[in-house]
């Protein structure tokens, strides 16, 4: 309620955007999530940039037109089952299992981003594209404020981009859900096909909050469906792991990561022993936080 409120206070400059804090009237730039007048808590960045009025109508847009035209081709039910698979998806994040033992470890772990890893000097940025570009599509996407952000995708039947990963880590909805927007697809894929360069405004209708990921799939995905597309094949046009041309939606979640926060790990059996000590330690601590398990394999 209280954000809801605070949205309408939007100055509407493209360049310099500001809220007003709910409490003490003074501006608080978009990146800031806490006012640094009297500390008011003014709601997550990356929510508040999808909750912006022109961003939720772009997307509602979008969804119109899709709609029309899932009408005019005879798949309308189709995309309204898309839409229910859709806003009943989970947000998955894929890594190694030496990454996700190091998370398991303890309560006193965090799942950490690519920015605190360097800041804290516990690795270099890797001489490979992504890793080059990363900063500048970032400072794109969330300014100022990336490195709050952890990255996952969104998925139907649990299972996550295996170029990531072969395992992945389904998050409870509760621990995510008030801090966690989408995304169309791979933000350093996004930017280049849209040839967006640092300075340029992010085309619109392309982000949105947790609670609103249905529409953001139906509007990416319905043109692909058709009326004979069926409900089985909704996860893989979701998320994608094709090697050569991976495609999902890209969950963006502000703050850090706890192993509690873990509902669900899938993957499958590893052939190196190392790992499947790695796994078994993992199932067995993932055990005792409540979690659940499903190794394939
Ligand atoms: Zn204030």
């Amino acid at each position: 309620m209280i954000l809801s409120v605070c949205l309408a206070e939007y100055a509407t400059s493209d360049l310099v955007r500001v809220m007003k804090c709910p409490n003490c009237h003074e501006e608080i730039p978009d990146y800031l999530r806490y006012c640094v007048v009297c500390g008011a808590d003014a709601g997550y960045p990356n929510v508040r940039a999808a909750l912006r009025n022109e961003e939720v109508s772009a997307l509602e847009l979008r969804v119109k037109d899709t709609q029309e035209d899932a009408t005019l081709r005879g798949c309308k039910s189709v995309l309204g089952k898309l839409f229910d698979s859709a806003a009943q998806s989970s947000a998955v994040i894929s890594c190694s299992l030496g990454k996700i033992n190091e998370l398991l470890s303890s309560d006193n772990q965090l799942f950490g981003t690519f920015y605190k890893a360097v800041g804290g000097e516990t690795r270099l940025p890797e001489d490979n594209e992504w890793d080059r570009i990363r900063q500048s599509v970032d400072s794109l996407l969330f300014p100022y404020y990336a490195e709050h952000i952890r990255f996952g995708s969104l998925s139907i039947d649990l299972t996550g981009i295996s170029s990531y990963g072969n395992y992945s880590m389904v998050l409870k909805e509760l621990a995510i859900r008030d801090r966690a927007t989408v995304f169309e697809e791979n933000s350093i894929m996004f930017i280049k096909k849209h040839r967006i360069v640092a300075g340029d405004p992010l085309p619109l209708g392309y982000r949105a909050t947790w609670t609103n990921r249905g529409s953001l799939v139906a509007a990416k995905l319905g043109k692909r469906l058709t009326s004979t597309t069926t409900e089985a094949e909704f996860p893989k046009l979701l998320a994608n792991s094709d090697i050569s041309n991976p495609d999902f939606v890209e969950v963006h979640i502000y703050g850090a990561i706890h192993r509690r926060a873990i509902e669900h790990l899938c993957g499958s059996n590893p052939r190196q022993k190392a790992d499947k000590v790695l796994l078994r330690s993992a199932c067995r601590k993932l055990r005792e936080i409540g979690a659940t398990v499903e190794i394939s394999g």
